[in-house]
């Protein structure tokens, strides 16, 4: 497949893929059932596992829940397993979805930050039941509470609680009909800024990577979140073309973001499961290891009240 082969040959890498390290892809865009996916964590191991992935980051919808359950599977399974989310942000009025990778699962203002975006969350579905409701379909949201069995709850619970109950045939007549934007039931949600998003999860640790910017398309963002300390951008997407990997790869050696790639695979709520569509060469695994080294380093020397990290020269 295309995709699956330009995703094999990074332009950072000067030697072939196979040379750098052999055999070794990772997945680093994956959704459980901590936020919408319908794989458990453990599932969702699983499937990297069969699919011989040798890394994994779980990024559900702004909660790390999921990731002691992956790394406690992936560890025997000889799997490099990556802490992440993934925040919704707004930047010049678009809504931009930021990937955090390498966070400190524990740190506290992150879980308070997220804990606030999980009620926004549960809020905005009882919004849109009410909307439903208001419609003359009564569907409860306590039932796509139950449905959603988790913090993070979003549309495609809605939309499953729609097809479960009858009042829609599929997922994809639920969003067209009630739950895209502009839709009837469909209601706005809080979003921070990026560069508040991108600030948290630098605070946490970790390295902050634009999501599937080419579903977005709002390029005239990048050089406003570059300049907010973005780290990476995802070039390698399930649906992104082979010539948006291409535009993506470009755009990231001009801005010297590093490099990403994920499936984006939520389980089986729509047909056949993602995972395994993008297999990124794990030499961007490396990149993103020295980044969050270096980071750390920078940081211990600031906390340390020196005056930064010795020169090399
Ligand atoms: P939310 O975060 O609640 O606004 O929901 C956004 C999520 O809905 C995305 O991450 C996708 O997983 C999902 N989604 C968006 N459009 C569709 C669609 N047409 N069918 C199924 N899932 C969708
Ligand atoms: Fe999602
Ligand atoms: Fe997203
Ligand atoms: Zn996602």
């Amino acid at each position: 497949m295309g995709l699956a082969f330009s995703a094999s040959r990074p332009r950072s890498c000067l030697l072939p893929s196979s040379f750098c390290f052999p055999e070794m892809f990772a997945d680093l865009h994956l959704h459980s059932t901590f936020s919408d996916g319908t794989y458990s964590p453990e599932e969702v191991v699983g499937h990297a596992l069969r699919r011989g992935f040798s890394a994994l980051a779980l990024t559900d919808h702004d909660t790390v829940e999921g990731c002691a359950r992956a790394a406690a599977v992936c560890r025997p399974a000889g799997i490099e397993f990556i802490t992440g989310a993934e925040l919704t942000a707004e930047q010049g009025g678009h809504e931009i979805h930021i990937l955090g990778y390498f966070l400190d699962p524990a740190h506290s203002r992150l879980l308070t930050e997220l804990a606030k975006f999980q009620a926004v969350r549960t809020n905005r579905i009882r919004e849109m039941v009410d909307r439903l409701n208001a419609l003359g379909i009564p569907l409860k949201a306590e039932s796509v509470f139950a449905l959603a069995n988790c913090h993070s709850p979003g549309r495609p619970h809605v939309a499953r609680a729609l097809v479960q109950e009858g009042f829609c045939g599929e997922l994809d007549e639920a969003f067209d009909r009630f739950l895209k934007r502009g839709r009837p039931a469909w209601v706005s949600k809080f979003k921070i800024s990026a560069q508040e998003a991108i600030g948290l999860i630098h605070d946490a640790g970790g390295l902050a990577v634009m999501a599937h910017p080419g579903l977005n398309h709002t390029d005239e963002v990048i050089p406003d979140l570059v300049a907010a300390g973005m780290d990476g951008i995802e070039c390698f997407h399930t649906k992104h073309s082979t010539s948006m990997s291409e535009h993506y790869l470009e755009i990231a050696d001009q801005h010297r973001l590093l490099v990403t790639g994920g499936s984006d695979c939520h389980g089986t709520s729509k047909g056949r499961p993602l995972i395994g569509t993008i297999k990124l060469p794990y030499t961007h695994v490396e990149q993103m290891k020295t980044r969050v080294a270096e980071r750390a380093a920078a940081r211990g020397f600031l906390l340390a009240g020196d005056a930064g990290p010795p020169s090399t020269s």
